[in-house]
Order: C-alpha cells, then sequence, then structure tokens
C-alpha cells in the first residue's frame, strides 16, 4: 500500500501493480480451466460440437488467441444451432447423417461450475465500476444451473478480467509517464545546479584575477613613484591606471549583475518546475491511495474485502501480534431469503448485517465480507474475550428487525472462532474458525463453536 511518505509513493504504486498483474494472471489460467471444464460439460452431445470445443481447448490452453478463437466462436455458434435443430425436430434424426447418442448433460458438473464462478468473483479485486457489473453478474450466477448459461457468463468474467487487466496496464504507463517526467525535472535541477556552480566558480575566479591585476597595477605604480624623475608625468601615469583600474571594476560589476540576473531567472523556472512536480505527484499519489482503497473494499457493504482481510491476516501474522482471534460469521440459511425474498432483498439483509457488525465491534476490531453471506472478524482477543464479541454479535444479529414484504424476516448467523497459536499461519487459523463454523451448523446453527 502506498505509504504517505511521497518518496515511496512511485515505487509502492509500481509493486502495487506488478502484484495486481500477477494475480490477474493467476484468476486469467483460473478462468482458461474453467472454459475447458466447460467445454468437457458440454461434451458427447454432437460429433461437429465435440470437435469445436476440443479446437476451442487447445486455443485457450496458455493463452487467448483472438484471431484463432474468433472464427471458432463462429463455429460454436454453428454446431449450437445444429444441436438446437435436432433437439426441436427430433422427427428428423434420421435425414440427418449419424451422430452418437445424445448423453444427458453431467448434472453433477453444474453445482460445480456455479460454485467455480463465484469462488471466481470473490477473488476479484475490482474497482466501484466493475463491482457493480460484479455484483449483477453474481446474481445471474447465483441459482443459475444452465450449463449454457453458466458457459455465456464465464465469458462475461473473462471480458471483465481482460478489461480490468487493460486498466491496470494504463495505470502502469501513467505511472511509468510520471516517473520519465520526474526523472526530467531532476536531470534539469542537477544541471541548473552544476551551471549554478560553474557560475560561482567563473565569478571567483574573475574577482581572483582583478585582485591580480589590481596588485599588479600597484607594484607598477610603486616601482614609478620610486623611479620617477617629474611629478606630472608620475601624476598621469598614475591617472591612467587608476581610469584601467576603474574600467576593468566596471566591466566585472556589468559581468556580475548580468550572471545574478540570470541566475534569478534560472532558479526562479526551477521553483516553479519543482512545485509543478510536486503537485503532479500528489495527485498521482491521491488517485493510487484510491485506487487502493477501491480495490480493498466489497462494493455492495462498503466493508473491507477477502482480498485486504488477506493482507491485513499476512501482517498480523508478521508483526507477531498476541492475542489474534479470527471469528467467522455465516448467515443462516441465507439461501432461503433469497429464494423467498428476491436477491434485492437478499442483498439489503447483507447490508444491514454488515451494519450491525460493524456497530456492535470495537474500533480496532477489524471486519470483513469474506464472500458471499460469510463475514470475517479479527479482534485483539483471547478465546474467552473472542468468545464473548462472537455471543454478542449472535445475539445481537438475532435481535435486529429485518423487514420485507410487510413480514419481519428472522436472520441468525452461526460463527466459528479460532484464536492464534504460536505455530498458526493465517491459513491455519482461517481453517481452523472454518472447522469450528461448521460445527456450529451442525449443531443446529444460530451458535458459536472455537476450535
Ligand atoms: P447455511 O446455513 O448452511 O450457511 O445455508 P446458506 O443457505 O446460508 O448457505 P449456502 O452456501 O447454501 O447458500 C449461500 C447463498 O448465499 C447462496 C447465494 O444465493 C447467496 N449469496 C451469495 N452471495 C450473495 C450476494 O451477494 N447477494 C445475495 N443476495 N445472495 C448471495
Ligand atoms: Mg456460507
Ligand atoms: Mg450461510
Amino acid at each position: 500500500m502506498a505509504s504517505d511518505h511521497p518518496d515511496s509513493a512511485i515505487p509502492d504504486a509500481i509493486e502495487m501493480f506488478e502484484r495486481e498483474r500477477e494475480r490477474w494472471r493467476e484468476i486469467d489460467a483460473l478462468l482458461r480451466r474453467l472454459l475447458s471444464r466447460l467445454t468437457y460439460a458440454a461434451e458427447g452431445r454432437n460429433i461437429g460440437l465435440d470437435a469445436v470445443l476440443s479446437d476451442i481447448r487447445l486455443a485457450t490452453r496458455n493463452t487467448f488467441d483472438e484471431q484463432r478463437l474468433t472464427p471458432l466462436l463462429d463455429a460454436l455458434t454453428d454446431a449450437v444451432a445444429v444441436l438446437d435443430e435436432e433437439l426441436a425436430q427430433p422427427s428428423r434424426e434420421a435425414a440427418l447423417p449419424p451422430s452418437p447418442p445424445l448423453v444427458p448433460l453431467p448434472q453433477a458438473a453444474e453445482p460445480v461450475l456455479d460454485r467455480l464462478l463465484l469462488a471466481i468473483l470473490d477473488r476479484l479485486p475490482l474497482g466501484e465500476t466493475a463491482g457493480a457489473e460484479l455484483e449483477s453478474l453474481r446474481q445471474r450466477i447465483v441459482g443459475c444451473h444452465d450449463t449454457r448459461m453458466l458457459q455465456a457468463h464465464g465469458e462475461a468474467l473473462a471480458a471483465l478480467v481482460a478489461r480490468h487487466i487493460e486498466q491496470l496496464e494504463e495505470a502502469q504507463r501513467t505511472a511509468s509517464r510520471l516517473l520519465d517526467h520526474v526523472d526530467n525535472e531532476l536531470t534539469a535541477l542537477t544541471e541548473h545546479l552544476d551551471e549554478d556552480n560553474q557560475s560561482r566558480n567563473d565569478a571567483v575566479m574573475a574577482r581572483r584575477e582583478l585582485g591580480e591585476r589590481m596588485a599588479g597595477e600597484m607594484l607598477t605604480l610603486r616601482e614609478r613613484a620610486r623611479t620617477a624623475s617629474d611629478l606630472p608625468s608620475l601624476q598621469a601615469d598614475v591617472h591612467a591606471r587608476l581610469a584601467a583600474v576603474g574600467a576593468h571594476l566596471a566591466t566585472l560589476r556589468e559581468r556580475e549583475q548580468t550572471r545574478e540576473q540570470a541566475w534569478y531567472e534560472h532558479t526562479a523556472r526551477m521553483r516553479e518546475r519543482i512545485r509543478e512536480l510536486e503537485s503532479s505527484t500528489r495527485n498521482m499519489e491521491a488517485t493510487l491511495k484510491q485506487k487502493l482503497q477501491l480495490a480493498d473494499t466489497d462494493p455492495l457493504t462498503g466493508l473491507a474485502n477477502r482480498r485486504a482481510l488477506e493482507a491485513r491476516m499476512a501482517s498480523l501474522h508478521e508483526s507477531n501480534a498476541p492475542d489474534i482471534s479470527l471469528l467467522m460469521l455465516d448467515i443462516d440459511h441465507f439461501k432461503s431469503i433469497n429464494d423467498l425474498l428476491g436477491h434485492t432483498a437478499g442483498d439489503r439483509a447483507l447490508r444491514i448485517v454488515a451494519e450491525q457488525l460493524q456497530a456492535a465491534l470495537r474500533p480496532g476490531d477489524y471486519l470483513a465480507r469474506y464472500g458471499g453471506e460469510e463475514f470475517v472478524a479479527l479482534l485483539t482477543a483471547d478465546a474467552n474475550e473472542a468468545m464473548r464479541v462472537a455471543e454478542r454479535l449472535r445475539i445481537r444479529i438475532g435481535q435486529a428487525r429485518f423487514h420485507s414484504q410487510n413480514q419481519v424476516v428472522p436472520i441468525t448467523l452461526s460463527c466459528g472462532i479460532a484464536t492464534m497459536r504460536d505455530d498458526d499461519t493465517p491459513e491455519s487459523l482461517f481453517e481452523r474458525a472454518d472447522q469450528a463454523l461448521y460445527r456450529a451448523k451442525d449443531n443446529g446453527r444460530n451458535r458459536c463453536e472455537a476450535a
């Protein structure tokens, strides 16, 4: 994350972009695996379709090659159209070229795809605009069991990811343009200082030269005074030499004034450039901070998202902070709230639960939406204190009045608690809290269990 110190903002930002890029590469690979699974899931229905699916798998194995994919997508559309025709007109089957018998789509694969897509969605650290798109995509995926629709959603997700990678790369280009700008300005500043040094040296030399000349003139005059035979010629000589020294002084003064003037102008220009530089660095820093904040925020609830939570856990672990407890909070039977009242009401319920949890926690505690209807709280608390807090949260949610369609909808949650041990990693702490949560569900829900 960008530090407050302007000097480290740009390197920090670049490091952040690198991390982001790596993460997007992983998501890209995951999406390709998903696409491959989807093609397997749709196989066995028609020879023509199978051939196209196999080509698509080959074309997306390592990267998305658009030029290869475009004709394949056309071929896919044709193959699916033929399939639709076959399904719509079974009586014409005999007239069609022989094809293997239709095999029903593997039903077990659909919920897997559904969950896989949702898991990918949960891992996407997108900003506000893309966040809204993601939410709408999520709502279309949740409860969707049609393989072909899921495939379309997978493609929409891939397009979203590609767009975000592009945006990141654009942001990276902006940062590197700013770096170039900073570099140019610093070079100009160094040159200015060099020039300034040079002109100071010139001035010192000129003064030394004047001093030497005057000393020379004085010597000559003293010699003339010693050897002069008559006063008028000595006087004339003195006048001539004084005039020469005066002229020399005037030239020197003039040169010094010109030099000073140039120096003032140059310095003013440099000051102006430095001011501009500071202001563009500040703007860049503010933009980066804003971007980072959006990337760490869950758009539905405004809480920290899973990515921010993972970063927080890693830094707590590194700092060996004592008495860290993790609460994993999962709303009970949330699916039925969606099913009965619709997704919009479900979303509203999620926002209310988030507000209630946040309000019940202490200022130093950390709350994140881990994904779906799961929240995670990180507390500075030992096991006993963590259990007390968890109970407080559970009771508060159970007592909150959530209204929808003119009725009060009861909401309860179950909680798994794990307290950091010496041999724990963030992953093992999480794992233990998750197991405790499963126990809470198995033991009847609306309860807290400690690991
Ligand atoms: P359990 O008590 O075992 O936790 O049951 P559950 O129904 O809460 O759990 P399950 O994992 O079966 O279902 C979670 C549901 O949460 C599935 C999905 O419809 C819903 N969900 C996930 N994310 C969102 C979201 O962002 N908005 C809405 N409205 N629903 C969501
Ligand atoms: Mg859950
Ligand atoms: Mg649940």
